[in-house]
C-alpha cells in the first residue's frame, strides 16, 4: 500500500516507521477473519485492514480526527492480526504512533479524562492501590460490576514482597531480577512468592525489585512523560544490578511472570529509541531488553522434570490453559507453559478460539465495557466447556478479568507447577 507523508510526519522517526510498515500491507484481509473486535461488530473499520487505512489517511492528511480515534480505541492491541499477516506487518506499531498522534490533539469527553487521570495516578504505584483494593474487597458487592470484576477474591493481599524467607540455594546456577510489577504485586501477591519460591528449588539466587510498573499502562494509554519515566526508573534500577552481575561473570535474568509487562520490557529499546531519548538511554534500555525473559523461557521442560517431586504428583488434575494475547502474539511465545504444566503431571484440556482475546486488555475492559464483556463471555463459554478443575494463565489483567465473571478457580501457571516440585 503506497502513502505520502504529510509534512508534519515527513522526515520524523515516527513517520519513516510507520510508511515502511504501510508499504508492507498488501491489503488482502487476512488478518480480518482473526480480529475479535471484527468478528463481533463486521465493521471493517473495526478490523486490522480497515484501522490501517484509517492510519493511512491520518499520516496522508495529518489531522486528528475523533472518529478514527473511536475506531482505534475498540482495538484490543491483541496482535492477533500481526500472528495471522502473511506480510509481517507490523500493526502495534503503526497504532501507536497514530495513538500518541491522537492523544494530545483531541480532548475526551470529562468522564473519559477523569477516569484516565485516575487510572494513571492508582494503578502503576503499588503502595497507593493497596488500601484501594483492600476497600474493593470490602465493598465489592456495591459497586459498578465494571470496577467490582476487577477486585480479586478471597485472595492473600499485598506484603512486604521479597521480604519473607526462603532458603537460597547455595550455588546458584544463575542469577534472577524479579520485578514486583504493580497490580499483580498487591492483587495476587502470592505469585511473585511462590516465583522466589520455585527459582529457589530449581538453583537460582533471585533478587526482587520493587521497581514497580513496567510502563505498559501509560503506554497504551499514549501517556508518554508518565511512560518514560517509569521506564527510566526501572532501566537504571535493573541495569546497575546486570552490571554488578557482568563483573562477577555471574548469568543473569530479568523474569517476568505477567506477560503484559513482559511484551513491555522486551520493547523498552524501542520505546526509548521512538520517544527521541538520547543514545545513551537506548543503549541501557537494549541492555534490558536483551535480558529479559518470560518465566517460561527461562526453564526447559527436561531441568523441570530433574526436580520432579513424584510424591507431589497426587491425582490427576485437568487444567483449561488460557494463553494470553500478549505470551502467544505479543512475544511469539507458545506451547512453553502448556510443555512445564505437562512436565509435571498435568492434563490440559483443549478448546477452541484459544487464539483469542479474553476482553481485559490492560485498561480496555474498562474503557469498553460491552465488547470486553462479550469477549470475556465467549471466552469463559469455551473454557469451562471443558470442564476443568481450575483455569489457568499467564498474565495478572487475564486472572482478574476472567475471575470477575468464572466461578472455576484461576491461577497463575508457576502456582501449579510449584505445588509438584
Ligand atoms: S493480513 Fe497483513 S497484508 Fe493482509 S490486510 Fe492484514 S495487515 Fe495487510
Ligand atoms: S490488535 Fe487485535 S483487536 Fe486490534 S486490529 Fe489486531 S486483531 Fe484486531
Amino acid at each position: 500500500m503506497k502513502s505520502s507523508l504529510h509534512a508534519i510526519f515527513s522526515d520524523t522517526k515516527q513517520g519513516n516507521l510507520a510508511q515502511s510498515i504501510i508499504q508492507k500491507c498488501v491489503h488482502c484481509g487476512f488478518c480480518n477473519a482473526n480480529c475479535p473486535t471484527y468478528r463481533l461488530t463486521g465493521e471493517e473499520l473495526d478490523g486490522p485492514r480497515g484501522r490501517i487505512y484509517q492510519i493511512k489517511n491520518l499520516l496522508e492528511e495529518g489531522e486528528a480526527s475523533t472518529n478514527v480515534q473511536r475506531h482505534l480505541d475498540r482495538c484490543l492491541t491483541c496482535r492477533r492480526c500481526e500472528t495471522t499477516c502473511p506480510s509481517s506487518v507490523q500493526y502495534s506499531r503503526l497504532m501507536d504512533i497514530a495513538k500518541h498522534f491522537l492523544e494530545p490533539r483531541l480532548k475526551r469527553p470529562l468522564s473519559a479524562r477523569i477516569l484516565r487521570t485516575l487510572l494513571l495516578w492508582l494503578l502503576p504505584y503499588n503502595k497507593r492501590l493497596y488500601p484501594f483494593i483492600r476497600l474493593g474487597m470490602f465493598l465489592r458487592s456495591a459497586m459498578p460490576s465494571c470496577i467490582a470484576q476487577h477486585i480479586p477474591i478471597n485472595e492473600q493481599t499485598y506484603g512486604q514482597y521479597g521480604q519473607k524467607k526462603h532458603s537460597m540455594p547455595k550455588n546458584p546456577i544463575a542469577t534472577v531480577i524479579l520485578p514486583s510489577g504493580c497490580v499483580q504485586s498487591v492483587a495476587k501477591p502470592q505469585i511473585n512468592e511462590e516465583t522466589i519460591q520455585f527459582l529457589h528449588k530449581l538453583g537460582y539466587r533471585v533478587v526482587p525489585t520493587d521497581t514497580g510498573c513496567c510502563g505498559a499502562l501509560a503506554h497504551h494509554m499514549s501517556a508518554s512523560k508518565i511512560t518514560n519515566q517509569q521506564l527510566k526508573h526501572n532501566i537504571q534500577c535493573w541495569y546497575e544490578i546486570l552490571m554488578e552481575a557482568e563483573l562477577n561473570k555471574h548469568p543473569t535474568y530479568i523474569v517476568i511472570t505477567a506477560s503484559g509487562c513482559g511484551a513491555m520490557v522486551k520493547d523498552y529499546a524501542y520505546v526509548m529509541q521512538t520517544s527521541n531519548e538520547s543514545e545513551e538511554w537506548i543503549q541501557k534500555a537494549q541492555i534490558i531488553s536483551d535480558a529479559c525473559v518470560d518465566l517460561s523461557e527461562l526453564i526447559t521442560p527436561q531441568y523441570l522434570q530433574s526436580h520432579l517431586q513424584q510424591n507431589n504428583v497426587k491425582e490427576p488434575c485437568k487444567i483449561a490453559y488460557h494463553p494470553p494475547c500478549t505470551l502467544q502474539h505479543g512475544q511469539n511465545n507458545t506451547g512453553k507453559v502448556e510443555a512445564l504444566l505437562k512436565t509435571v503431571g498435568y492434563e490440559l484440556l483443549p478448546f477452541a478460539d484459544s487464539d483469542q482475546c479474553c476482553g481485559s486488555a490492560g485498561t480496555y475492559s474498562l474503557f469498553q465495557p460491552k465488547i470486553a464483556k462479550q469477549l470475556r463471555k465467549n471466552k469463559l463459554s469455551y473454557l469451562n466447556g471443558t470442564n476443568p478443575d481450575i483455569i489457568v494463565t499467564a498474565n495478572i489483567g487475564c486472572q482478574l478479568f476472567l475471575e470477575g465473571g468464572a466461578s472455576t478457580p484461576i491461577k497463575h501457571w508457576i502456582q501449579l507447577i510449584n505445588q509438584r516440585i
